[in-house]
């Protein structure tokens, strides 16, 4: 969480907070502080704009559409803004501004449909799908602009209004986006407030809100369902996880080693589902370590602004930290680093793309959540060991098994205790898929239909065939 003293802008007398710029450190523009009593007022805006927002999906399909096309349209003043706060190279903001768009058209089409209810009675009943009312979405910083519209698009297109608190680490691009999206949709419809805590807080536990969908850490996400507790809200969590991944025997290391790296590595590794684990057959456990630590070795860390930069800055201090922490700790119990182990020497939060072997297997660089460049690769002699330890932490988001024989690899994966697994990839969504952790990964489910149907509730008339 950002610190210091409260500022305030220049001409005006919001207070403001810094955002820094993770590739140097350096505070490079202001964003408001809102305080927890403005709540109030703006959820009660969210509701009276739901009133209208609720009645007329074409209407809204209209709009959403119009939404994604002016985020497309926005996209270059978007990109480097996501990149200056978040770090990632930017081309990747450009996926995530593109995967936004998309996803406002997959769910502005999207209908629910009504559902008749056929159990022999002679009653005529169908389930007809109503909204909830202003939902407070919650997301943190790895990926600011596309957690949001995972959020928002389906809350807007079920007929729900939004209040979205982005991560006070990346407050900006939101706030843009806000403002290109409030040239297509209805006043009031969506709104975004920023600010440090307790606003996260208030927000999710603040008695106008109908849902609460989170996404963040697992401690965070306890403590919102708590605060929601005491309200009437629905609540949905999506929360951290620490995938493994599972080589078989037959694996042919070189044709997967770029897919399993940037499956490791993406976004500084600091991806819900990125590869935390590697368990790799003995035999072969030496080659894998060599082929993922050659691509750390000569993968170009740098600004996500620079051109050639594949890799970017961890995006915060204490989540740098907390990489330099695990990473030391694993050293020191006698891991070795093939590649990295270390921070790059000079300004911003840069830490070496980190592959680690001879790793206790219960070292916390193993067994927690370190959300950054650095990937552990354990062998293994038995199959039902790695299976047993890929499922042996308190996770569940995301898994993958790596094999030639796919029937093999697809039999071992139905083994993963998770929500998602994946057979010679990973991390790979479609938008119309349900998506859900499993254990303490989550609550409830995003994506698809189901992401949509999370975002409504049922409503049944009975009604009898005869007076
Ligand atoms: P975080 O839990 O610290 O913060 C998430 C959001 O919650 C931020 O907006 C933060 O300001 C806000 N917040 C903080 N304290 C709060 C409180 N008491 N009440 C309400 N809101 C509060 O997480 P983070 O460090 O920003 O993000 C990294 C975590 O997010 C990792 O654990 C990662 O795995 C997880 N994540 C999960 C998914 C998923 O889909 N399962 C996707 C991306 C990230």
């Amino acid at each position: 969480m950002p610190t210091g003293r409260p500022r305030r802008a220049p001409g005006t007398r919001a207070a403001c907070f810094a955002v820094l710029d993770p590739a140097t450190g350096e505070p490079f523009e202001d964003a408001p502080d809102q305080r927890p009593e403005e709540l109030d007022a703006v959820v009660g805006r969210a509701h009276t704009a739901w009133h209208d927002w609720r009645t007329d999906r074409a209407a809204r399909t209209t709009a959403l559409l119009a939404a994604a096309d002016a985020v497309d349209t926005a996209a270059a003043e978007l990109a480097p803004l996501l990149t200056r706060e978040q770090g990632k190279p930017l081309a990747e903001s450009y996926a995530e501004i593109a995967r936004t768009a998309a996803r406002l058209r997959y769910f502005a089409e999207l209908d629910p449909g009504t559902q008749p209810i056929t159990d022999g009675r002679p009653v005529r009943s169908e389930i007809r799908w109503r909204s909830l009312g202003p939902v407070a979405a919650i997301v943190p910083w790895n990926f600011p602009l596309q957690l949001a519209s995972a959020k928002f698009a389906p809350a807007l297109a079920a007929g729900n209004t939004v209040v979205l608190k982005p991560s006070p680490y990346t407050p900006l691009a939101t706030r843009l986006l806000a403002s290109v999206l409030s040239a297509a949709l209805p006043e009031d419809v969506l709104t975004v407030v920023t600010g440090r805590e307790p606003l996260g807080a208030r927000l999710a536990s603040h008695p106008g809100i109908r849902h609460v969908t989170f996404t963040g850490s697992i401690p965070t996400g306890r403590a919102v369902a708590r605060g929601a507790a005491a309200t009437p809200a629905r609540v949905t969590l999506e929360l951290g996880g620490n995938d493994a991944a599972v080589l078989l025997d037959d694996v042919r290391v070189e044709r997967i080693a770029d897919r399993l790296f940037w499956a490791a590595f993406r976004n500084c590794g600091q991806v819900c589902m990125a590869v935390k684990r590697v368990y790799a057959p003995a035999r072969l456990h030496a080659q894998v370590v060599e082929a993922l630590a050659e691509r750390a070795r000569t993968t170009v860390v740098g600004a996500g602004l620079h051109p050639d930069s594949r890799l970017g800055p961890v995006n915060n201090a204490p989540q740098l930290a907390r990489v330099e922490h695990c990473t030391a700790q694993a050293l020191a119990e006698g891991a070795r680093a093939a590649a990295g182990g270390h921070r790059l020497d000079g300004p911003g939060y840069f830490f070496a793309p980190t592959v680690l072997t001879d790793v206790p297997p219960d070292s916390p660089v193993v067994r927690e959540e370190q959300f950054g460049p650095v990937l552990p690769v354990l062998p293994y002699r038995n199959l039902d060991e790695a299976v047993a330890a890929a499922n042996g932490t308190g996770f569940g988001l995301g898994g993958s098994v790596w094999g030639t024989d796919l029937d093999r690899a697809e039999a071992v994966a139905d083994r993963l205790e998770c929500g998602t697994a994946w057979i010679n990839h990973h991390a790979e969504l479609s938008l119309a898929q349900p998506f859900a952790g499993i254990k303490e990964s989550g609550v409830g489910v995003a994506g698809g239909p189901w992401g949509l149907y999370g975002n409504l509730t049922p409503f049944v008339v009975h009604r009898p065939e005869e007076p």
